[in-house]
């Protein structure tokens, strides 16, 4: 069993790398461009900290769209909250021309349908390889931590949404990877 472990161990060490050198391949690879959009109210502070940090991760401009209005057929009425993959498919609507990618920043809850749940809380959609995702701050801020927190947090999402539209697929081979799916528990430590 110890053996096993050990090896186990050997294992994480270059998938954990060979994960690392793909992100880093995206970042050099992708010379397009990438648009944030607000949508509905959001603070724009926090849509201005979150441009700089998707800039400083990726090494790629962003571009800060005006902000939209969140679309009202988006909205699920049941549970006072907006369908992500109706929002994807309006920030596909609404992506001005020159933009590769777009990345909406909302504040209000946003859900899926998945196999077993009928309406879903998430805190971020995207479609891998696509062209649009979308991040919602509501779960982020429900602890209501520190704000340092709650950036960590906002960052992560956003990082692991724009790698989705990057191509990048989840891993489970570390904790300490970006693109873990965070199944509605916060992304952190
Ligand atoms: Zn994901």
């Amino acid at each position: 069993m110890k053996q096993r472990k050990y090896w186990l161990g050997l294992l994480i060490v270059p998938v954990g790398l060979l994960i690392w050198v793909i992100l880093y391949y995206n970042q050099l690879t992708f010379k397009g461009k990438i648009g944030l959009v607000p949508l509905g109210q959001i603070p724009s502070g926090q849509v201005h900290w979150l441009k700089k940090e998707i800039e400083d991760f990726y090494h790629f401009s962003v571009t800060l769209l005006p902000r939209q209005p969140l679309p009202e057929p988006a909205f699920y009425r049941p549970r006072n909250r907006y369908k992500a993959d109706l929002l994807l498919e309006y920030l596909q609507g609404i992506k001005p021309a020159g933009e590769d990618k777009i990345i909406a920043l909302v504040q209000k809850d946003i859900s899926v349908k998945t196999d077993t749940h009928e309406d879903w809380g998430i805190m971020g959609l995207a479609w891998l390889g696509g062209s649009c995702c979308v991040v919602s701050t509501f779960r982020l801020d429900k602890d209501h931590p520190a704000k340092a927190k709650f950036n960590e947090r906002l960052a992560k999402v956003a990082l692991h949404e724009v790698g989705h539209t990057l191509g990048l697929e989840h891993c489970s081979q570390s904790i300490y990877c970006l693109m873990n799916d965070a199944r509605g528990v916060y992304p952190d430590d």
